[in-house]
């Protein structure tokens, strides 16, 4: 899950990583008493989860003068279609020089990864692509508690020193709160030191509990109940809803739809021996996505039981098309239930996913 810049500043804040003077607004008004608190010339800042927010019209740029009437144009305007509910108000920083700093997990060496590069403030994946040459890295040990001097200068160049201390920070926070990024992008120097003007941590999903977050907001209200009732389940954006059991037939199911030139809008892995109000819940919550026209059920049975499914079909009763493939345990069972209701059933995958296709072509 992903923390919003203003929570992601609060853990840099409280692990000794100078940034911004500021606070959070939810209002125009709620700026008014604290202004004093932030000098002459401020920074607000949106706090939607958007990438590329500055460019887009996310941050603006106001004097003590106008810090209200500004405010309250940014809480009036939309962010690549977001509303504005949060705004970070901030001392502007006299910015210097703008650095990138991340740390995430290098997959093939399955180490944490540490990015620095002078060329910051723009997204990285453009210097990735234009300039490779100018991200220096180094993969460091998740034993070790701190990368040591020879890494930081590696890293650094000819960057001012400071920076070293902060990046050992960042390291420790990456560590302690299970992260899969933690990113400042800007660093960036000032007249008064360095400073982290924008800040981004994801934490891993697995590690929620651990960290004490109950509620995972990067989920939508549909996977949010998925991970209820224990399916795998995700969202793309096609018309085929899909009902597998097991990754594997269900990832077939999914090849096989793009093979006809199909687009799922979703699939769920019902998992083993799904009784019928598993099935139940599985065909509803794949249905409840307004651009399904047609749900795709393609089952194994072997602990599941065919009729079980057959079951739980008829109870979701859903409104949009409904073509089952079920092959096993039960099947005649299953088969007679479906056809009783007027269910299709065809006999191959092969024929399922084409009907599918079919019907949303
Ligand atoms: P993002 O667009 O969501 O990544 O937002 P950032 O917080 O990274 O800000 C984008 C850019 O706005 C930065 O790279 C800076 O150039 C500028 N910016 C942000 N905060 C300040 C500030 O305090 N002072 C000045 N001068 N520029 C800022
Ligand atoms: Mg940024």
């Amino acid at each position: 899950m992903k923390l919003r810049e203003y929570e992601a500043k609060n853990v840099l804040k409280a692990a000794g990583i100078p940034v911004p003077v500021g606070f959070l607004i939810r209002s125009a008004g709620e700026l008014t008493p604290r202004l004093g608190d932030l000098g002459d010339a401020l920074v607000l800042k949106a706090q939607v989860d958007v990438g590329g927010r500055g460019k887009a019209g996310g941050i603006l740029m106001a004097d003590k003068a106008d810090g209200v009437a500004v405010a309250k144009e940014l809480f009036n305007r939309k962010i690549k279609g977001l509303p504005v509910k949060e705004v970070l108000a901030e001392q502007r920083l006299d910015i210097r020089h703008e650095y990138y700093l991340s740390i995430t997990i290098d997959r093939s060496s399955k180490q944490p990864l540490v990015l620095f590069t002078e060329a910051g403030g723009v997204e990285i994946e453009i210097t990735a692509r234009e300039h490779p040459e100018l991200i220096r890295k180094v993969v460091a040990n998740p034993l070790m508690r701190d990368l040591p001097p020879f890494m930081l200068r590696e890293l650094i160049g000819t960057a001012p020193k400071e920076i070293g201390p902060i990046i050992n920070k960042l390291y420790r926070i990456f560590i302690e709160k299970d992260a899969l990024l933690a990113e400042i992008n800007p660093l960036v120097t000032t007249p008064n030191g360095v400073f982290a003007a924008d800040a981004k941590i994801i934490v891993d999903d697995n590690a929620l509990g651990r960290q004490g977050i109950t509620v995972n907001r990067d989920l939508s209200e549909r996977e949010r109940e998925a991970e209820k009732y224990g399916f795998s389940y995700v969202e793309l954006n096609g018309a085929i809803g899909v009902i597998g059991n097991g990754a594997g037939l269900t990832m077939a199911t999914l090849d096989l739809i793009e093979y006809y030139g199909g687009k799922a809008a979703n699939f769920l892995d019902v998992g083993g021996g799904a009784e019928s109000e598993r099935v139940m819940n599985a065909v509803r919550l794949v249905a409840s996505v307004p651009t399904v026209k047609v749900v795709v059920v393609n089952l194994l049975g072997g602990i599941t039981k065919c009729d079980e499914v057959a079951k739980g079909i008829i109870a979701a009763g859903i409104s949009q098309k409904v073509i089952v493939r079920l092959a096993g345990t039960n099947e005649a069972e299953g088969r007679k239930l479906l056809s009783e209701k007027g269910y299709e059933m065809l006999d191959t995958m092969d024929l399922v996913v084409r009907k599918a296709v079919e019907v949303t072509a």
